[in-house]
Parts: C-alpha cells; structure tokens; sequence
C-alpha cells in the first residue's frame, strides 16, 4: 500500500457549523449515495454529514482490532457531502468514519452505505465488487413471471431450513444450502432446494439475510435469530457465509445462492428491515447524521413505533433516498426479485411509491409486499403511513392479510382460541374475504355479525393470503393450542384444511416452511432467539407426513395448472365468483364459472365444510368431476363424478368439482 500524505487539514471554523431549522432544511444529495469508490490507482471515500465539523476515514489492516494505517481528513462538498481520493490500491484494507460535532468526536462507523463489510461489520472493507461474481453471473436472469397473480410464496430461514444432519446438506446453516442439488434423507426423501422445487413455489421469502448484529460471526455461529436487529443494510450476513472473516466471501456466496435458485426457476425475496436499527444510541445513522433518521416526539421523545427502542423517519428526504437505494442495489446487484417490509406501516406511502418506481424502473415484476401495521403508533400522520388502510393509494404493493389469518386460525393475541378451521362459528365471512383476495365483492358484507370487515384492498395481487408465518404459532402448535385434545390424525385433517383455503384463494398465497409437513414449534410463539431445537425444520417429517406434504404439494400444482385460482384482478373475481347458499355459517361454498382465460375447467365449485359431520350444500344442477375432496387430491385425473344439485362434503375439509 501507498502511504499518502494527510490532505491538507481545512480550519475547523464557525462557517461550517451547520443550523438548520427543521430537518427539511437539510442538503439533500442529488447523485447515488456512494461512500467508496474502488479503482485500483485511487479510492475516494464520501459521507454525507451535513452537520459535521470535521470527518476522517481512518484505514486499517484488519477488520478487527489493530492500530489505524492512515488518517485521512474528508473536506466539505456540495449537498452535504465531504469527499477524499486516496492515491493509490486499497483493495484488501479496511475503514471507518468518524464524524466531530460540536467538538465530539461520534465514533467509528464503516457508514450508513457499506457495501462490504469485515468481520461482525464493524468495518467496511475496500473490495472490487465485480470479483465477487460468481461465475456465469453476467447470464443469470429472474424466471419468468407473467402476473403477480401467480406467486405462490414460502417464508423460510437459512438456519433452521438446513441445520437438521438427516437432511444431508453440506453447507448446513449458510446461503450455499440453497446451492446444493439433488440432497435427500437415507429413504430418498427430498430436502433443500430439491424440496423446493418439488413442492412447486415460485418465490422463497427469506428470513433477514442482511447483515443483523445478534450472531456472533467470529465464532463458529451456535446461537439462532430471526435477524430482525439490522446492522448494516447493504451487505449480507456474516453468520450465513463459509468465511465471514473474507468480505467478498459472504457477497459472491449469497450471489450463487440467487443463481441457484433462479436455475430451480424460484426467484428470491429478501425480509428488509428499514423500520428500526438494531440500536439507537452508537448505530451508524446517529453516529453519521445524529436525530436526522430516527422521530421524536415534541417532548424529545423517540420513537418506539417498531417496538425495538426506535423508529426510522422515511418521510424525510435522505431516509427516503437511502431505503430506495437501498433496495434498488440488492434488486441490481443480487438479482433480488422482491421485497417483503417489516412493520410497512412504519413507513410512509410516499416512499413505499418511490420504492415501487425504483424497482419498476429495474424490472416490474419486481414483487413487493409488506407488513401493513406498527408495533406501537407511529410519530407521524395516520393519513400518511403504508398501513394496510391505505393499500388503496400504493399500486402494485401488497400486504398481509390478518383478517383471513384470524378468520382461518384464530385472533392474535390469544393462542386459546381457534376460528374457521376448527368449527368455531362467526368466521364465514372474513374466510369469504379471503376467497376473494380482499376485494369489494356484491355477495360480501363489511359488518358481519358486528365484526367489522373492511375490503382495504383494490386488487387480489395486492393481498397476502396465510394462515401462518415466523410470528406467533406455527399452524400445527396453533391448532393444538386452539383445539385441546386434538388427535394427530385430527391435526393432519386440519392443516390440509387450511393449507386448502390458502391456495385455492385469489390473494397471493404465503406458505410457513415446515407447515407442509407438520412442523412444530414446541408451542413456542416468538421464537425469534430459540434454540435449534425449537426451530428447526426436521426433515423426517416430511416422509412421516407424506400424506400432507403431497397434498400441499399438488394443491400448488393445480393452482399453477389453472387461472380460475388466481383470477387476478377485482373486476375478473366480480364477474366469474359467485357464492352459494350454506345452511350452516361454517360452510362456505362458491362457484368459480365464466370465460376465463386459458382455464379448461367450466363451472368449478368449491365447498370448504368446517364442520364436524358432514354438510349438505346446494349446487347448480349438473354432472360434476371431483377434483379434490375428503382430504384427497388427485386434479389430473379426478375421483370420480357427482351428479344433481346437491352434494355431500366431508367433515372439516374442501371439496372441488368442475365440469
Ligand atoms: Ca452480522
């Protein structure tokens, strides 16, 4: 390396002292938010800071520990930006920023834009990002996926996926899990990424795969997390590459797991978490910028409204500019094909928009969706927050249903009580909402027996249909939590049940890895740093459960095979889905009939019985083929056929026919 002399030092005087009225008078930068810049003669560093007396990036040797190689002073720039190039090669060093204010040095911080980070991230690393490529990168391209309509989601974490040893996954635990072909148990049973293919989903949705501050990398990582405490957003987690102590590794790794999955034709979601940091006091924004990306109250307060100690400000304009970037660099960087937010409602619609323009500008079939709520009440107008409510005036975002999950499963909050699956009554209509992926519907009504139900929704795509996810119970410790008593082959009956209504719905429908074959979580409901133990995905279920996983499995398939499932918009659901006529409120029945685009099937009925007996229902007369009923599917050849104008329906299960 080059030892270069300091750049001249600039008078640290009062004309730099910045005060801004409101944080709306801060500079905004107008390029790309870049804060190295590689090449192999010089690396310039920049940091936005406007409120900064003096910034320095000192260079290191090693990601960790060590004593400084060089200083270099940063001098002011136009739009809040302090600039330095360092002549000559850099690569392999790494730096820090530290940023004086008020005569107090903030700390080190490798910058709010790291794209490569050392060890436990507290350095960012001096790499030429194009030698992280894996091979035939430059050929990689998301599979096709012609309407959002045809998404069919599974959320899933590194960890738990592929610890389990009777999976016969090499990497177990890191992003080259998802890499490994043809892994299986001793009896052939399919597991990984093979597993995934053969159960048919066309996006993994996965758990926090950012760099998150919980796990230990210098260890080998023992200790489990969801991740949902961001360090530095722009870079993937240590914990899940073979060599977190080599920046480049855990880059061109996560890299390879993307083009593996692309090659599986499954296109990748990343969990981003903008909403909070994993801490307030020491992060790298207050460190950088300090009361600029975090509300506070009139009083001083800051905000909690995720629940973890503080709350991100998107409304402003360099929060705003930096969750944009932000995203726009994994889509175009890793090929990522979709985005589901934590805590959406946190942020504001104004930038959950811009963030939509930004991707469609990349490429529209770009999925986002997210969280349409708040842990606590955000510092900032209702009228204004990505809540839900106000899917309306987000186009082409989507967010998750609660009311169908309650309506299926049960209430949050309460573990003790069940819904639709298990028979209890005052459900019907919410499962009704659900049928029509959350859309207006002439047959649906907003007030049901005084539960209030409001059709937030303007189309199906922007309606994530689940019964389950990481949060709370997982379906089976929710049903026996909810139905005391309950049989195994009770259990196996209802989680076929609601993984039924799931994928027969026209919302985007959300699958829990592991709920296909049973998993339990040991009745444990946030499980975010449980052990191993509890949260791994145990792969001899998947061939003691067979039954239930083929049937999940072919429900994916006939849902792919035909459109009259995923209609797609809310005029195509008014004019083809009719309900019919139950005698009992916990049976919902409908027909899917009209001239739907390249479907073969005419007339479709479909029966979910919630029930404990069977159910009687009334259908338009004819000579029907059952495609699925009693807990069975077989949609390619059918089972039979059923003719008149009533039909029988087995307890506590679906049944469809078609003409
Ligand atoms: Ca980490």
């Amino acid at each position: 390396m080059l030892i270069i002399p300091l750049l001249a030092t600039i008078s640290c005087s009062q004309d730099l002292k910045k005060d801004y009225a409101s944080y709306a008078d801060y500079p905004v930068l107008t390029d790309d938010w870049i804060e190295m810049d590689y090449t192999p003669v010089q690396t310039q560093f920049s940091l936005w800071a406007p409120t900064a007396d003096e910034v320095q990036v000192v260079i290191y040797a090693q990601a960790q520990g060590g004593t400084p190689q060089q200083m270099i002073r940063l001098l002011p720039a136009p739009n809040g930006m302090w600039k330095a190039v360092a002549d000559g090669d850099y690569k392999g060093l790494y730096y820090v920023f530290n940023v004086k204010i008020d005569g107090v040095w903030q700390g080190d911080t490798p910058g709010v834009m790291a794209k490569a980070v050392g060890v436990n991230g507290d350095r960012a690393a001096i790499i030429d990002l194009r030698s992280t490529d894996p091979e035939g990168w430059e050929s990689d391209h998301r599979p096709p996926l012609k309407s959002f309509s045809d998404i069919i989601l599974y959320e899933m974490h590194h960890r738990e996926f592929s610890i389990d040893t009777a999976a016969h996954i090499k990497n177990r635990c890191k992003f080259l899990a998802l890499t490994e072909q043809h892994t299986c148990m001793l009896d052939g049973t399919k597991t990984g990424l093979d597993h995934l293919k053969e159960l048919g989903v066309t996006h993994v949705h996965l758990l926090p795969s950012f760099d998150f501050s919980s796990v230990d990398e210098s260890i080998v990582p023992s200790t489990y997390n969801w991740g949902y405490d961001p360090k530095n957003f722009n870079v993937p987690e240590g914990s899940y590459a073979t060599d977190p102590f080599k920046p480049g590794v855990r880059i061109k790794e996560f890299k390879e797991m993307v083009m593996a999955l692309h090659q599986a034709g499954i296109r990748v979601v990343m969990d981003v978490v903008y909403n909070h940091t994993a801490v307030l006091k020491g992060s790298v924004f207050e460190r950088t910028v300090p009361g600029y990306f975090y509300r506070k109250d009139e009083k001083g307060n800051w905000g909690n409204a995720s629940g973890c100690g503080n709350e991100t400000a998107s409304e402003r304009e360099m929060v705003r500019k930096f969750i944009v970037e932000s995203v726009s660099y994994w889509a175009k960087e890793y090929h990522v094909d979709g985005f589901r937010f934590d805590l959406m409602g946190v942020h504001d619609i104004a930038t959950m928009n811009a963030v939509r323009k930004a991707l469609d500008a990349i490429d529209p079939t770009i999925f986002v969706y997210g969280e349409g709520w708040a842990a606590n009440p955000p510092l900032l107008e209702t009228r204004k927050l990505a809540m839900k409510t106000n899917i309306k005036q987000m186009p082409r975002i989507a967010a998750f249903s609660d009311e169908f999950r309650d309506s299926l499963r049960g209430e949050w909050g309460d573990d003790s009580k069940g819904a639709f699956v298990i028979g209890r009554k005052g459900f019907a209509e919410g499962i009704r909402m659900g049928v029509v992926g959350g859309v207006e519907h002439p047959q649906l009504v907003s007030d049901p027996l005084g539960k209030k139900l409001e059709f937030w929704t303007p189309e199906p795509t922007q309606f994530i249909s689940y019964v389950s996810c990481h949060d709370d119970l997982c379906l089976q410790d929710r049903l026996k939590s909810s139905y005391r008593g309950a049989s195994e082959k009770e259990l196996v009956t209802l989680e076929k049940f609601a993984q039924s209504i799931v994928l027969t719905s026209q919302g985007v429908p959300f699958i829990y890895s592991g709920d296909e074959m049973m998993r339990t979580k040991k009745g444990v409901s946030n499980s975010y740093r449980s052990p191993d133990n509890v949260n791994a995905i145990f792969w001899k279920k998947k061939a003691q459960y067979r039954e239930l996983f083929d049937y999940v499995k072919e429900l994916i398939a006939m849902r792919k095979a035909h459109p009259a499932f995923r209609l797609g918009t809310a005029e195509q659901i008014g004019s083809n889905i009719q309900f019919l006529k139950t005698e009992d409120s916990n049976v919902v029945a409908y027909q899917i009939a009209g001239n739907i685009m390249g479907e073969r099937w005419k007339n479709i009925i479909v029966v979910y019985n919630a029930r404990r007996d069977v159910s009687t229902v009334n259908i338009p007369e004819g000579v029907y083929t059952v495609a699925c009923g009693d807990g069975l599917i077989d949609w390619r050849k059918g089972m039979g056929t059923v003719k008149g104008n009533v039909v029988n329906v087995a307890p506590r299960s679906t049944l469809i026919l078609h003409q």
